[in-house]
């Protein structure tokens, strides 16, 4: 074979050896480096912490009523219905004394993991937003690099802090009443707080407020999967959630200050914890199929 034959014998191999090795990459280097979503139908693609989404659109930089903070990281990519419920939540807050919403990471242009952070806000669903209230909607990019948001949690972790208000509670609860909306996470004193403070008669909204660890600087808003999204996969409750079916009040009391915070002196020793696969080690192969398109469209 002359040397153009076997070049052209060897392009042939790669052609065909491609979409192989494609797939066994790391998923979250194929999606970081694409910097615009796919001209698709919006959809979202797969589950919270493992999947992808088409046609994504994006936050506007800034708003009437709220800022993208951190443009660097271009993560201010999200389902139209994760848009309009940023929109919708940002006006609510001018309501309660805010000028409106500093919002955190969404998703990527393509969702898809992450090489840094989050392990789900995968399929442009997943929402963060400041604890920290807007009082000026007119930060420079350079401002939104290096401003940061406030905590409301106690340095002990019991309770939360001065700078949770009243405000907070209220924004917190109008987006848990949001029927677009599957859960919002808390760090637990917030959830101890409002559940102190919600009216007993008004509280069906409360379940949707979930602790977890962190979330003290920002909260985490959870959209359920948009309508006729058929590949979305919606987080399903645990069954002692469903079997529950109460505010989840007591259950966050006893496990953050009883159990988390002031543990039984005597404990077996621990098991070692299974290990868990990190987003950040899967490989495109590992997202639903249809991630591959979404990456390869223009
Ligand atoms: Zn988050």
């Amino acid at each position: 074979m002359d040397l153009a034959a076997r070049l052209a014998a060897l392009a042939l191999t790669l052609c065909l050896a491609a979409p192989a090795a494609l797939a066994q990459q790391k998923a979250n280097v194929l999606f970081g480096r694409i910097d615009a979503p796919s001209r698709e139908r919006a959809e979202a693609i797969g589950s919270y912490a493992k999947g992808c989404a088409a046609g994504l659109v994006q936050l506007p930089e800034t708003g009437p009523t709220w800022q993208a903070m951190r443009l660097s990281r271009n993560r201010n990519w999200g389902h139209p219905e994760a848009i309009a419920f940023i929109v919708d939540l940002s006006e609510f807050a001018t309501r309660v004394g805010w000028k409106g919403l500093y919002v955190g990471d969404i998703s990527q242009p393509r969702g898809g993991p992450m090489t840094s952070g989050h392990q789900s806000h995968q399929i442009g669903l997943d929402i963060d937003i400041w604890m920290k209230p807007a009082t000026r909607l007119d930060l420079s990019r350079a401002q939104r690099e290096s401003l940061s948001s406030i905590s409301v949690r106690s340095v002990d972790q019991r309770a939360v802090n001065g700078n949770w208000t009243r405000a907070h509670h209220e924004i917190l609860k109008r987006a848990a009443q949001d029927s677009r909306v599957d859960r919002v996470f808390v760090t637990p004193p917030v959830k101890i707080e409002m559940c102190k403070t919600a009216r007993r008669s008004d509280r069906d909204w409360m379940q949707k407020i979930r602790p977890i660890y962190g979330h003290h600087y920002h909260f985490h808003v959870r959209l359920k999967c948009p309508g006729g999204n058929r590949a979305c996969e919606t987080q399903r409750p645990t069954v002692s959630e469903l079997s529950k079916g109460g505010d989840g009040c007591d259950d966050t009391l006893m496990w953050w200050v009883t159990d988390y915070l002031n543990p039984p002196k005597v404990q077996k020793p621990a098991e070692p914890a299974p290990k868990r696969r990190s987003a950040r080690d899967y490989t495109l192969a590992d997202l639903p199929r249809q991630c591959q398109q979404v990456l390869a469209a223009r």
